[in-house]
């Protein structure tokens, strides 16, 4: 009997990216989560994993999907991609005390990603695939992250990138970075090559802290 839940085990023997055109970007497995997002107060939505995930031999790339899963569930109990540890600014300070983390930010952070689907071609990931395979990868991965978000039920979200803000805001503009969108509430925070100044970390951090104490 498999330990995955029902719908755990829908996104990982996921196949709708690998027909068509989308075959040549997506060649690795889905990924579900990094770290186990159930019970996590704040929830991470960022765009889509890195292929790197895989090639670098951070999660498992078994045929088995419950190996598949578990090493995705036990990430950050080993060495993770630098990629998490530039968000880990974000919940130090204020927002530390207000998610009451002890050792590592993770005892109280989920993340997942809008797309399921690591996707690269041969130019590099994400931002260099065509629109049009973009918008098909969303199209067949959102519904995942909407049963994901109603089954976790987080107390906030903090949507990083971009598309993942639009995602729940449809109307994001550039002037609502770094604020929070109270209904859900969400925390836009869009992704910055080379990194934030400290003044808007020590933003995004009061976001976190206030979405969470309110
Ligand atoms: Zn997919």
């Amino acid at each position: 009997m498999s330990s995955l839940s029902e719908l755990e085990h829908r996104v990982h023997t996921c196949t709708l990216c690998k027909i068509g055109d989308l075959k040549e970007v997506v060649k690795h497995y889905p990924i579900h989560s990094f770290g186990n997002p159930h019970g996590k107060e704040l929830l991470v939505v960022g765009l889509n994993p890195s292929t790197r995930e895989y090639e670098d031999n951070y999660v498992s790339s078994s045929k088995d999907p419950e190996k598949r899963h578990d090493s995705q569930m036990n990430y950050f109990q080993h060495g993770y991609y630098g990629f998490f540890t530039k968000l880990e600014k974000f919940f130090q300070g204020e927002a530390k005390t207000a998610l009451k983390w002890v050792n590592t930010p993770w005892e109280k952070v989920g993340f997942t990603d809008l797309t399921k689907c690591p996707t690269r071609n041969e130019k590099g990931q994400w931002t260099q695939i065509k629109t049009s395979q973009k918008r098909l990868i969303i199209n067949n991965c959102q519904q995942y992250l909407v049963e994901q978000i109603d089954q976790i039920k987080p107390k906030a979200i903090l949507a990083y990138g971009a598309d993942a803000c639009r995602c729940f805001y449809p109307g994001y503009k550039q002037d609502d970075a770094f604020t929070t969108m109270k209904k859900k509430p969400v925390i836009l925070v869009p992704q910055r090559q080379g990194g934030y100044p400290i003044q808007i970390i020590q933003i995004i951090q009061h976001q976190i802290a206030e979405t969470l104490l309110e």
